[in-house]
């Protein structure tokens, strides 16, 4: 018997530290890594003991016999890989093992924004004797996109909250919650009362396509419409057309397939996640049928990974079709690994379909190139391309009426007075954390980022474990060359300056009492999580603040 890695894999790599014969890859100090779609397990070399099924945080982890059907194929999933990458022990995975000598003053870091990122940062700051970190977010509640981006209906991903819970409340972490970096405290303060500030404040403005049109009203980014359905009280109240038959998500990476699954999700479905009140509403009286997501490459080039575009084919009452003429691809294209073509086959199969009457449907086009989003005042139809480079391609024209659309094609980090952009990137400058201005070999002493801020929209939530302590190993390294100066002030000197401009501090005791007030307004439901408060006036008042 084997064990099988499925649908959801965080690739936080729990299990990998986990299993006593090493037989999970890739492993993080493996270059690919940062590129995976997801871990697998060797089932020639699983001994069966189930320590990667107790470790793994989100449930992804399943004994071969007692699988759920509709994963069955990830048993495939996970040896076809080793077919293509024969299992070789390597040396051990990177983790942070450093320890500050004794003599030394403690360490204090503040890590600015309290998603997967910033809390993986401060949990591995935070296992080191003689490290104080300070959590910063704006938001009076933690967690950053496993709150307010992973998809509502994704509740085991959701559950790497249980463990940056037990990070969060370690003795030598202090949360500020509901304070804002350049509002109620100044980067520059921040390194005043600490030898390091980390940022970790993610990439949260939506690329833009530059096409006429996208200033209509009806055209909206898929990072505002991901928002308004986790709840985030920035978008509290915010209304999106869906009374067309049809929707249009541009882009295919992962956060199209998340908008354009929920958007047809059967509404006893939405009930039993934590989506916010209002936008299962909405979605319940909705007259969506047909989400059409439009990429601008063809299948080999799609963004999306496997485990996600598998799940489209197994939704109750909803079909998945692509345009058969679309798909040409060249057999010996050596692109063709494992994945892609498993990827290839699941959309040739929807391709095949006749439509059935009536249904709800998802449509995936390929090679479509946006031109222009059409419509006097409000959006009625998307005019693109058909990219004349593929075999069934011509330079021709083609228009969607539509009455939505939804840009999904990627994010960049939102400018931070004080800190330096580089614009190619849409990312912090940096090199291997270090922030810098002018020249990466001038870093800015005690300016670090991590997560999407350095690296851009990739990977999946583990992603950010490496990318953590690589970022927490510059700080270590120049900590411990005596590089970093001594703060003027103490952290708690600081602390009482902020609470001064911002009343409404929400600390750690703060942050559990919303949790326990959301989890309160769903006790009354049988498969509901929480019941999110969407406002920061009700999270506040839960809060006592
Ligand atoms: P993404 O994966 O980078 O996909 C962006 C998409 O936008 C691509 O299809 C890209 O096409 C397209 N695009 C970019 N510029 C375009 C333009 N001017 N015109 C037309 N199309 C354009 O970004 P994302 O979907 O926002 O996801 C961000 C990250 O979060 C990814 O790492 C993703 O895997 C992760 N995520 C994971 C999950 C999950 O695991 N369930 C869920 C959500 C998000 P090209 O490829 O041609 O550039």
């Amino acid at each position: 018997m084997t064990f099988v890695i499925a649908q959801g894999c965080c690739s936080d790599a729990a299990c990998v530290s986990a299993c006593p014969v090493d037989c999970i890859r890739p492993r993080p100090d493996d270059p690919e890594f940062m590129s995976a779609e997801q871990l697998y397990i060797d089932p020639d070399s699983c001994i069966d003991c189930a320590a990667c099924m107790t470790e793994c945080p989100v449930g992804a982890v399943y004994d071969e016999n007692d699988m759920p059907r509709d994963l069955e194929v990830f048993r495939e999933i996970n040896a076809e890989y080793f077919a293509e990458n024969p299992l070789e022990v390597v040396e051990d995975a990177r983790t942070v093992r450093r320890r500050l000598s004794g003599d030394r003053p403690e360490l204090r870091v503040a890590v600015v924004g309290s998603g997967p990122s910033g809390c993986y940062t401060v949990d591995q700051l935070s296992r080191i004797p003689g490290v104080r970190v300070t959590l910063i977010d704006r938001l009076p509640t933690p967690y950053g996109l496993v709150r307010a981006g992973v998809a509502p209906d994704h509740l085991a991903t959701k559950d790497t909250a249980k463990v940056f819970a037990k990070v969060i409340r370690r003795p030598n972490v202090h949360c500020l919650f509901n304070v804002e970096v350049g509002v109620h405290v100044s980067i520059g303060e921040l390194l005043g009362a600490h030898h390091a500030v980390v940022m970790a404040t993610g990439a949260d403005e939506a690329r833009t396509l530059g096409i006429p049109g996208e200033e209509l009203a009806g055209v909206h980014s898929a990072r505002d419409f991901v928002a308004w359905y986790n709840g985030h009280p920035d978008h509290a109240g915010r209304r999106f057309d869906l009374s067309g038959e049809r929707v249009v998500i541009i882009g295919n990476g992962n956060v199209a397939l998340d908008a354009a699954r929920l958007m047809v999700t059967d509404e006893h479905a939405l009930e039993a996640t934590d989506m916010a009140r209002d936008a299962v509403e909405a979605l319940r009286q909705a007259d969506v049928r047909e989400v059409v997501i439009a990429a601008r490459r063809g299948v080999l080039d799609a963004a999306y990974t496997t485990p996600e575009l598998l799940a489209l084919t197994r939704m109750p009452g909803v079909e998945l079709l692509a345009e058969s003429s679309e798909l040409g691809y060249d057999a010996d294209d050596r692109r063709l690994r494992r994945s892609t073509t498993r990827r290839k086959l699941h959309v040739a199969e929807a391709a095949s379909h006749t439509p059935r009457q009536g249904g709800k449907r998802i449509i995936l086009r390929y090679n479509m190139v946006p031109v222009s989003l059409n419509g006097s005042g409000r959006v009625e139809s998307f005019t693109f391309r058909r990219d004349p480079t593929v075999p069934d391609g011509n330079a021709e024209l083609e228009t969607l009426s539509t009455g939505l659309v939804l840009r999904a094609i990627g994010y960049r980090a939102a400018p931070i007075d004080g800190l330096p952009l580089n614009s190619e990137t849409g990312t912090i400058a940096h090199r291997v954390g270090r922030i810098h201005h002018s020249s990466p070999e001038d870093p800015e002493l005690g300016l670090y980022c991590v997560g999407w801020a350095k690296r851009g929209p990739s990977g999946v939530i583990g992603t950010n474990q490496v990318c953590a302590a690589e970022t927490v190993e510059a700080v270590l390294d120049d900590f411990l060359g005596g590089t970093l100066g001594e703060p003027g002030c103490s952290a708690d000197e600081l602390a009482a300056v902020i609470a001064a401009r911002q009343p409404s501090i929400v600390d750690h005791g703060a942050w559990l009492a919303i949790d326990a007030a959301e989890k309160r307004r769903a006790a009354d439901s049988p498969t509901r999580p929480r019941e999110k408060f969407v406002t920061l006036a009700e999270m506040l008042a839960a809060a006592g603040r």
